[in-house]
């Protein structure tokens, strides 16, 4: 999905008016949940927050990330029920957005 806005800017030294042209490319993942660690882990219970890293409980039980998490995830619900969870509350959505954002500046004297 793509969005464009045109923006106008005063410039303060010249006074001559900037147009830019922001478009922004957004990419919706959805519900995709994936274990950094393993690249699965979806059904797994439990899980736990590393950093920005997202562990499934396999990995959280194999490697002791429990220990040593930022957050521990419900262990009575799966791991990509948690992160659905955690994404909802910390987001406000539980779909994984990526924005790409690009900004061109026009020049109005082109556009004649
Ligand atoms: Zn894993």
């Amino acid at each position: 999905m793509q969005e464009k806005h045109i923006i106008n800017q005063i410039d303060k030294e010249s006074g001559e008016i900037r147009i830019f042209c922001i478009t922004v490319d957004k990419d919706d993942y959805g519900d995709v949940v994936i274990c950094d660690g393993c690249n699965g882990g979806e059904e797994s219970l439990g899980g736990a927050l590393l950093g920005s890293y997202a562990m499934c409980g396999e990995c959280c039980e194999e490697y002791k990330y429990y220990e040593k998490a930022d957050e521990v995830f419900n262990k009575t619900l799966s791991f990509k029920q948690n992160v659905l969870d955690w994404r909802q509350k910390t987001y406000g959505s539980s779909h994984l957005a990526s924005e790409l954002v690009s900004i061109k500046e026009i020049n109005p004297k082109l556009k004649e």
